[in-house]
């Protein structure tokens, strides 16, 4: 409860002007809206380090889950049916494209974990 000042009625807190028409607007001002965003946080690390070493990693996952997922290691080839005079188109394995793709996933690993590390790692001696 709050005291009108002209009137000395007391007022619900919640009430913002009094029935005898005095406004509290001043002496209780409404919840101001936040029109200021919040103060951003300062980043938890500003080690440009870091910032590599996240964009390494999540680079890797994409090369890791492009060739472990999206790489289509299949070819079409024409494969001659016996006693016809015509060929069927099969999709087979290509050990090459087999072979890249091993190499994208490795590579992939090889960059997320060099990212790993470069998070992980103590920041060098200054
Ligand atoms: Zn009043």
């Amino acid at each position: 409860m709050k005291t009108c000042p002209q009137c000395q009625k007391q007022i619900d807190d919640d009430l913002s002007s009094c029935q005898c028409g005095h406004q509290f607007s001043e002496a209780f001002p409404p919840t101001p809206l936040r029109t200021q965003s919040a103060p951003v946080a300062p980043p938890a690390s500003a080690d440009p380090r870091h910032i590599i070493g996240g964009i390494l990693v999540a680079l890797g996952i994409v090369l890791v889950a492009y060739f472990a997922f999206g790489y289509d290691t299949m070819i079409e080839v024409s494969v001659p049916v016996p006693d016809h005079t015509y060929s069927l188109p099969e999709h087979v394995q290509n050990m090459g494209l087999e072979i890249n793709r091993i190499i994208g996933v490795m590579v992939g690993l090889a960059v997320s974990l060099a990212g790993f590390v470069l998070i992980a790692a103590p920041s060098p001696k200054k």
